[in-house]
């Protein structure tokens, strides 16, 4: 028998209408390049985002088709964050961190039709322009008029009326938005985000024992929006009506804690690094900044070490909550909240905070290993595995499930992990080839294939090491061919002319071999534990 309810659409119209009708005057406020604060309401967001819509359609954007941003933390991403998927197309956030390269690539797949990009991004964009083929460009921020051939996103704003926007019949399967995670091997994959995944994400994110954002909540996102939709933050804050502070380009400790202060922030995100650097600033100036108001420092995309917790808790009176999650989970997975549990001692609890966590309501996880779903003992590894109805079933223009997924409906997620009984997960290692500095992805499969394309390198294996501030920097090692010469640098310098200057290994390291499994792949454990204490000499300063 078929219940009687209404079929009522999850989409993101849903959201876009309830925070016109219940939070127009909340604030959104981004900070400006010249570190001035702009402030409007969710009045005039809404209002913008409607008009974006419109003018995406008088422009000849379709149903389906996707719209690119190359943008930054700030209000006009937001209205794009809605005004794109209202339009019935598909907000694509891309990476702005990425190589041109990798972008091009990127952009021709997904084949998008018109791109929102910062002016100060432009620049960069040019790089790349030539081998994207997009038809519109349309230039957000303070440019003094945009360049020949280009839109000015104020403009193209202005010559639509609001009113002439209705809100559109959507379904709930339809994409929304979209996000490329890097190939394990290979090129990049699109995850195609539906409305349904987000709404239900996003009421995921407010509930009490997730995230528990909710109206009184001032957030500000610190993890990019190119970033699987900022964690889903701008989405939920909008549903909830919490008001949102971006900090536009500024991400240094100082700027974020002085946006902390001024707009007396409640709840942020972002990856490790990003608060070590605070935390660091912190230690140096204890009391400079009034964090009252600052009841939760949400870290994922990395480990948050125990020791960080800790430090943050008891010298700055700061809650941090771990999470864990993927591009392809939209991405909230599991959250470390210390569950009601009067026995554990304080050591204890900060054990299981710096675990990766329980899976919040609807993602359900397991783990495999050879011999099949290993038991919840806190000691069996298995790879991870996941399901729900935010987490994707299969890649954009994939036509088979491929490895990633598994016959019977889960996502295998590369991380390797042990649960407990409680069903408390932690990583413990990483069966995908990457390595992840700062929260962005370097692909030591195509640093170790160019590597192998010098003439005087034989064989060469990236491993990820820890790292003070990025969590993990990569370290190559490399067998010389026989009879040929190369120092370190000429090595780095050779990569530094094909990869972004921040996948650039900071160590080369020559070796007589690399270590082989016995079907002859390189066995990267064994190089991770020979290197295991291995300390940097110049350590990367800079990814953006
Ligand atoms: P991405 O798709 O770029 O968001 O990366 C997802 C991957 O980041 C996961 O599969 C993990 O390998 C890693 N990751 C995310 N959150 C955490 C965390 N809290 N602890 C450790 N690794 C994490």
């Amino acid at each position: 028998m078929q219940g009687l309810m209404m079929d009522y659409q999850l989409t993101l119209c849903a959201i876009l209408r309830r925070a016109e009708q219940l939070f127009g005057r909340k604030e959104i406020v981004t900070r400006l390049a010249d570190k001035s604060f702009h402030r409007y309401t969710y009045a005039d967001c809404v209002r913008r985002a409607k008009q974006l819509s419109v003018a995406l359609q008088q422009l000849g954007v379709q149903s389906g088709d996707r719209v690119a941003t190359f943008c930054w933390n700030h209000h006009q991403h937001l209205e794009a964050y809605f005004g794109v998927p209202a339009s019935g197309a598909v907000l694509h956030t891309l990476n702005l961190r990425l190589h041109p390269d990798d972008l091009t690539y990127i952009i021709n797949e997904a084949d998008d039709k018109a791109i929102l990009i910062d002016s100060a991004l432009l620049p960069l964009f040019e790089k790349f322009r030539e081998r994207v083929g997009i038809d519109h460009v349309i230039v957000v921020g303070d440019h003094g008029g945009a360049p020949d051939g280009y839109l000015d996103y104020e403009q193209f704003l202005a010559a639509v009326d609001p009113g002439e926007f209705s809100y559109p019949e959507l379904a709930e399967n339809q994409a929304a938005a979209m996000c490329y995670t890097s190939g394990t091997t290979g090129q990049p994959k699109g995850v195609l985000y539906s409305h349904r995944a987000i709404v239900l994400h996003s009421l995921g994110i407010a509930l009490p024992d997730t995230v528990g954002l909710r109206e009184s909540d001032v957030v500000l996102p610190v993890v990019p929006m190119f970033h699987v939709n900022a964690w889903g933050l701008p989405f939920a804050a909008t549903f909830v009506g919490a008001k949102q502070v971006f900090p536009g380009p500024h991400l240094d400790p100082t700027s974020l804690l002085e946006a902390y202060q001024n707009e007396r922030v409640t709840l942020t995100a972002g990856v490790p690094t990003i608060w070590l650097g605070i935390l660091q600033a912190l230690d140096e100036h204890p009391g400079a900044y009034d964090l009252s108001n600052l009841h939760t420092l949400a870290v994922g995309g990395a480990a948050a070490p125990k020791t960080m917790i800790r430090d943050f808790q008891e010298r700055h009176g700061l809650n941090v909550l771990h999470a864990w999650g993927m591009t392809e989970t939209t991405p909230l997975g599991t959250v470390a909240r210390i569950e009601s549990d009067p026995e554990a001692s304080e050591d204890e609890q900060y054990d299981r905070r710096a675990k990766q966590g329980q899976p919040v309501p609807l993602v359900e996880i397991r783990a495999r290993n050879a011999e099949g779903v290993v038991p919840w003992d806190g000691e069996t590894m298995g790879e991870l595995e996941v399901r729900g109805p935010w987490v994707a079933a299969v890649y954009y223009k994939e036509t088979t499930t491929g490895d990633r997924f598994t016959p019977d409906g889960w996502f295998r997620t590369g991380d390797i992990v042990t649960i407990d009984e409680r069903g408390w997960m932690e990583i413990q290692d990483r069966a995908k080839d990457l390595v992840k500095s700062g929260g962005e992805w370097i692909s030591s499969v195509a640093l170790e294939n160019a590597l192998m394309g010098h003439p005087a390198v034989a064989e060469a294996a990236v491993i990820a090491l820890p790292h003070p501030k990025w969590q993990e920097r990569p370290l190559a090692a490399v067998v010389l061919a026989d009879g040929k010469k190369a120092t370190a640098d000429e090595l780095r310098a050779y990569l530094g002319e094909r990869f972004a200057k921040w996948w650039v290994p900071d160590s080369v390291e020559f070796v007589e071999e690399i270590p082989r499994t016995a079907v002859g792949k390189f066995k990267k454990t064994v190089l991770r534990e020979r290197f295991r204490d291995y300390v940097f000499e110049s350590a990367a300063d800079s990814q953006a």
